[in-house]
């Protein structure tokens, strides 16, 4: 597996799958939630109610992940997943981790072999970008290896501003 950095928007990438860092309701919201329900059009809503009415009653768990339509987009589906919302006095990185696990192991059932990913949790749940970086990077080198590891060839990690692609840059770099 390829990991690879880009600094945009990731509703432009042209990836088998790109994720979401929805919110449980499956209902959209803000940031890059907004970001793909805007530009994917409403055939991407369709589909979430459709699992709000089925499988998700209760929404979609925290660290889990599911698939929907691209609608407009130039990718084949959006995989949904519930970042955890950031706290100092409860460690949720098992959460965050699980969300790149999930939303990777996904993606194989797809038979997507080229997924991206935003930084989950650090916009409006405040996960701080370095901390974030280190959980994110290390969840999918290692959903890449072993023996059960992912199909996905290349994850692409597509950074909003400049100042998120260097933490994660320099993350990566101290990965080795
Ligand atoms: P969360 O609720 O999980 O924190 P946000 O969407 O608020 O989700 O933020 C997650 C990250 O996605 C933030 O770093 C934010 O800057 C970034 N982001 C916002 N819009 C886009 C976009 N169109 N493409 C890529 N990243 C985006």
């Amino acid at each position: 597996m390829k990991i690879i950095l880009a600094e945009g928007d990731i509703t432009e990438q042209s990836v088998d799958a790109i994720v979401n860092a929805a919110n449980s309701s499956l209902m959209g919201g803000g940031g890059v939630d907004g970001a793909i329900h805007r530009r994917g059009g409403p055939e991407i809503l369709e589909e979430c109610r459709a699992l709000r009415a089925s499988r998700y009653g209760k929404g979609l768990p925290t660290g889990q992940a599911v698939a929907t339509t691209a609608g407009r987009l130039p990718a084949r589906w959006v995989i949904h997943t519930v970042g955890p919302v950031y706290s100092r006095s409860e460690d949720r990185s098992h959460l965050l981790a699980s969300c790149y696990r999930e939303s990777l192991h996904v993606a194989d059932s797809l038979g997507a072999a080229t997924v991206a990913f935003p930084a989950v949790s650090t916009g409006i749940y405040r996960w701080p970008m370095e901390d974030a970086a280190r959980i994110a990077l290390s969840a999918v080198r290692q959903a890449g290896s072993g023996v059960a590891q992912s199909a996905v060839r290349e994850v692409r990690f597509v950074l909003f501003n400049p100042g998120a692609y260097a933490v994660f840059e320099r993350a990566l770099e101290q990965m080795g």
